[in-house]
């Protein structure tokens, strides 16, 4: 897919490189005898189901997570997300959410609210995305049964106080569900210290392997409370026709994403927690480049926190002497320059942000990323926004 005249600046839409190994694991997966898992007792199918508990158990180490088996394997970030909120919410229920969330959040709760009256509390986050952690306790009621938070913002890339939150909420009982669609694997997360229930990550974006694919990791007792989205066959208990209780298998109804996961593996086995730390280390670098440029540009304003403290490297900007998307347009086709222009599937983060309808044109930053790729975007920007 890359060519040399692309620059590609749309990683918190999926990671345009994937790690090495995994288009190599996903052929010798298919080009081998591409057999099922937990269906049959020949080896092949052994040797490919030793694979898929590998990736759940390295899943399970790069978030700090004691249970592999309560590493859920799910169509991606979007699927987890709806397992999780539907698979708990009932009527009357309420959830507390941040003023940041993602579509992938707020669809589902959207729906639960108009289907079954569920209540939703929206806590305002600042015009930065920033959010201190106390303004959440208001929000906090008697009948709260979830909360959902983004790690980062999929617009601007501010981080909201996870930490702090997640503390907030454990010492009240509420369970804690992390979105981490733009974090895991760009900056180190760790389940227990979060104290979270359950988090959500996708494979497609910074843990760099195939799309159609993301985990969901469920802590033990949490996961007795959620009602599978869909049952079906696992491959175990053919004796009954009930959903099995036990775990992966009350989650994973239906024949997994093998390819995917073979993927995943390889993407992982690449990502070791040193590989994560400096890939977070050089992010942040090349944010705070692009940062210091866009500074130097007076016909645009950063969207956001103005440095590379607090955030990851999504960056947004907001041209202020041209429409967003001729600009976008332009910087694709005059200079190579791939980034995402709009409202980010988040229309609440960008009135949060005060760039609600225009949308933003969002650069952003990952695995493969390099000062030159910047410094061409800072300068292709600059002979777009000059006239
Ligand atoms: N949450 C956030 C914060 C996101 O950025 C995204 C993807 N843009 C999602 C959820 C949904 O992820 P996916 O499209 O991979 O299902």
């Amino acid at each position: 897919m890359f060519t040399e005249s692309v620059i590609y600046l749309d990683h918190a839409a999926t990671s345009g490189k994937k790690a090495p190994g995994v288009s190599t694991a996903v052929a010798a997966y298919l080009d081998g005898l591409a057999a099922n898992v937990n269906r049959s007792t020949y080896a092949v199918s052994s040797q490919a189901a030793m694979r898929v508990l590998e990736c759940r158990e390295l899943l399970a180490s790069r978030f700090r997570f004691a249970s592999p088996s309560h590493v859920v394997f799910t169509p991606g970030q979007t699927a987890g997300l709806n397992m999780v909120i539907k698979g708990l919410l009932r009527p009357g229920d309420r959830v507390v959410v941040s003023s940041m969330e993602h579509n992938a959040v707020m669809r589902p709760l959207n729906q639960l609210q108009r289907l079954a009256g569920i209540k939703i509390d929206r806590v305002p986050c600042a015009p930065d995305g920033t959010l201190d952690p106390r303004a959440i306790l208001p929000y906090l009621h008697e009948d709260t049964r979830l909360a959902v938070f983004t790690h980062a913002s999929n617009v601007c890339g501010t981080m909201l106080p996870v930490q702090e939150i997640g503390e907030l909420l454990y010492a009240r009982g509420i369970p804690f569900v992390l979105d981490a669609a733009q974090t895991a694997g760009h900056v180190p997360i760790d389940f227990g210290a979060l104290h979270l229930s359950a988090l959500a990550v996708p494979g497609h974006k910074g843990l760099l392997g195939p799309s159609g694919l993301g985990a969901l990791l469920l802590d033990p007792d949490f996961s007795e409370r959620l009602e599978p989205l869909l049952c079906g066959g696992t491959g175990s208990a053919s004796d009954s026709e009930e959903q099995p209780s036990y775990m992966p298998d009350r989650f994973e109804s239906g024949t997994l994403n093998l390819p995917g996961i073979f993927g995943l593996h390889a993407a992982l086995s690449f990502l070791t927690d040193a590989q994560i730390l400096s890939l977070d280390e050089s992010e942040r670098r090349l944010a705070e480049r692009m940062l210091d440029g866009l500074v130097q540009n007076k016909r645009v304003r950063v969207v956001g926190l103005p440095t590379g403290a607090g955030r990851v490297g999504v960056i947004s900007i907001d041209c202020l002497t041209m429409d967003n998307a001729e600009a976008a347009y332009r910087l694709e086709t005059e200079f190579g320059i791939c980034t995402r222009c709009g409202l980010h599937c988040a229309p609440s983060a960008h009135k949060t942000l005060g760039t609600f309808p225009q949308g933003t044109v969002r650069f952003s930053i990952g695995y493969g990323t390099t000062e030159a790729d910047i410094d061409a975007a800072l300068a292709a920007l600059d002979a777009v926004t000059a006239g």
